[in-house]
This record gives structure tokens, sequence and C-alpha cells, in this order.
């Protein structure tokens, strides 16, 4: 986003340091709480970040950037989960975490529609080469670009000024999607803040939350399956379902393959997380964490810095190694 876009590596690392000095919640004995960083001290946990976002899709940083950022904080493991696209993924970066000493894992995250709603799937170590899973991404970047231009005919019917190529141009080399519609309505002083825009016209529910483009959760997942990847339902609580729901959305999610869930999405409350962990345990997932980072200077979603998995769940990259 152009607000942090301008942000250079050495404003981020004063930013680490600024947000080293938040206390992390304490969870009692159910979950061993200590941020990503501090887990090289314990025997078990690895540190990890299996969920942020780079300028490939809706973040602000570059790959190289969220590299260095996550080195910084003491992350071993990690993957960029750009939406809808694993271009942010090039040989040079690899070679790059080869050299920083941080193991780079492949990884994206699919946008689908389960029951007429908006979920997120997370693929983690997919083969990248896989024919099948190539097919997928040009897809669904056919399908933001259509779903985009839906999005522009809701908005100018609801009388906003908004032409394609100035969104376009917004979101860059990346993935376009809802927050560079967003930007150019608070850029245009069209709305006064993101979360306004949001609130009122492309938020869940909303004219211009349009889901017709995506393919279905089967298909998203057997797009990761097939590559060799394993597929994680995302921020499951962001859903806003009940318990009942979220379960049956799980029980679908496993029938077609899915294998693992963010038991630990960004800075979460510790219920939170303990809901998550019984439903990791209950459906016999595999429990993933990651902070969701997009921007410097969001403490909810900072990368590198979720607390870690309880020590209950079997942590997702158990899976491929
Ligand atoms: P899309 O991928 O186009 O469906 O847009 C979804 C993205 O919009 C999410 O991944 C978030 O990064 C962002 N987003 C969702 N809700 C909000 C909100 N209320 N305020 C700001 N950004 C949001
Ligand atoms: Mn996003
Ligand atoms: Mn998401
Ligand atoms: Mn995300």
């Amino acid at each position: 986003m152009p607000q942090s876009q301008s942000e250079s590596l050495p404003q981020v690392s004063a930013e680490t340091q600024r947000y080293d000095e938040i206390p992390f919640f304490n969870c009692g004995d159910l979950c061993t709480v200590v941020t990503l960083k501090s887990a090289a001290f314990m025997s078990a946990p690895r540190a990890f970040d299996f969920h942020c976002h780079s300028l490939f899709s809706d973040g602000s940083l570059a790959p190289f950037e969220l590299l260095m950022l996550a080195k910084e904080r003491g992350v071993e493991l990690m993957a960029i989960t750009d939406h809808d696209t694993v271009n942010g993924y090039s040989q040079t970066l690899q070679t790059q975490a080869v050299e920083l000493g941080l193991e780079l894992i492949s990884g994206c995250e699919i946008s689908c529609q389960w029951q007429r709603r908006g979920i997120h799937v997370v693929g983690l170590n997919m083969n990248l080469n896989d024919p099948g899973f190539r097919q997928a991404m040009q897809a669904q970047g056919q399908a933001r670009l259509s779903r985009a231009e839906s999005i522009t005919a809701v908005l100018q019917r609801l009388g906003f000024e908004v032409e394609l190529t100035q969104v376009q141009s917004l979101a860059g080399n990346g993935t376009i999607g809802r927050p560079h519609f967003a930007r150019h309505l608070v850029d245009t002083g069209q709305m006064s803040s993101m979360s306004t825009a949001f609130k009122r016209v492309l938020g869940s529910g909303k004219p211009g939350d349009i889901k017709a483009n995506w393919p279905t959760l089967e298909t998203a997942i057997a797009w990761i399956t097939g590559a060799g990847g394993v597929a994680v339902l995302a921020h499951p609580l962001k859903y806003k379902m009940t318990i009942t729901k979220l379960r049956s959305l799980l029980a679908d999610f496993v029938q077609a393959g899915g294998q693992g869930i963010e038991v630990v999405t960004g800075h979460q409350e510790p219920s939170k997380v303990r809901t998550l962990m019984d439903l990791a345990l209950r459906y016999d997932l595999y429990a993933s964490a990651g902070s969701d980072f997009h921007h410097p200077g969001q403490p909810w979603a900072a990368l590198g810095q979720a607390q870690s998995l309880p020590n209950s769940c079997q942590p997702v990259w158990e899976h491929w190694s």
C-alpha cells in the first residue's frame, strides 16, 4: 500500500524494537507463550511464520524484505502466502533465503467459496512447477481480474468515481483485491479510512464483496494437494461462523483432503487459541501459525511475532519433514 511502500528496512527495524517491548499474554499451561523470536530457546517448537503477504498481493514489502524482517525476528521457517499467486517466489528468492539461513517453504492463500461464503485456504509446500497448480494460479489471476471489473461496476452504480485502471495501478504487479479498491476510495477522499470503506461497501455482505468468481473449497484443496502441498484452513474465526457451522466447514474441509488449520493467527486471545486447538485435535489436523502480516506498523499482525503453538498440537511442518 502506498502509505508504507516508502518505509525502508531501517524503519522496520525500529518497529521490531518497539514490538519486542509488547508483553505477550499468558494462557496458562495450555500453550507455551513465547514470541517466535524467543522460541529459539525452547527445545521442541521451531520458530515459523506460515502466513504473510508481499507486494505481489496486498502487502507492502517485497518478498526479500519479508525474508530479512523475518530473519531479524528469529524466524527459522517461513512461507509467503500471497492471495492467489505465487509470483513472489523465484530462484533468486530461494537463494537469498539460503544465504540468510532461512528455510523458505512455498505458500499461497487461495480464495474459494463454501456455502456461498468466502473462505481462505493456505497451501503450503506445493511443487510450484506442477502444471495443474500453475494453471490454477492463472485461473485465479483471471478470476481476480473479472471480479475487479464487477467490483468497479458495483461501485460506479453506487455513485463512486472509480476506474479499473486506477485501481490496477495501485495493485502494480500484484493480484488486485478489495484493499486496492478501499485504498483508491481513501486516496480520492471518497472514504475516510480503509476500515470505513470495508464497513460501508467492500466488507463481508456488502455490495463490493463479490465471491462468485471463486472456485469451490473442494477445488482449492485439490489444487494444493495435487501439487503435493498441505491445505490449511486460514484464520477460521474470521468468518464469524457459529461453532456448529465451523464444524460443518471443517468436516467438508477434511472430507476434501484438507489437513491443517491455523491455530494461531496474528495476535490472538488465549480463548481463541484454545478453541482452535480443540478443533485441530477433534479433526486430527496439523496446526499452523502465521501472522497474516501485510504492512509494517500493524501490531496485531506483526511478522514472526505470533505466539507459539500449544504443545498438544502437531505442527504443520511435520507434514513434510
Ligand atoms: P480480497 O482478497 O480481494 O477478497 O480482499 C481481502 C483482503 O482485504 C484481506 O486479505 C485483508 O487483507 C483485507 N481486509 C479485509 N477486511 C478488511 C478491513 N475491514 N479493513 C482493511 N482490510 C481488510
Ligand atoms: Mn490480504
Ligand atoms: Mn485471509
Ligand atoms: Mn492473509
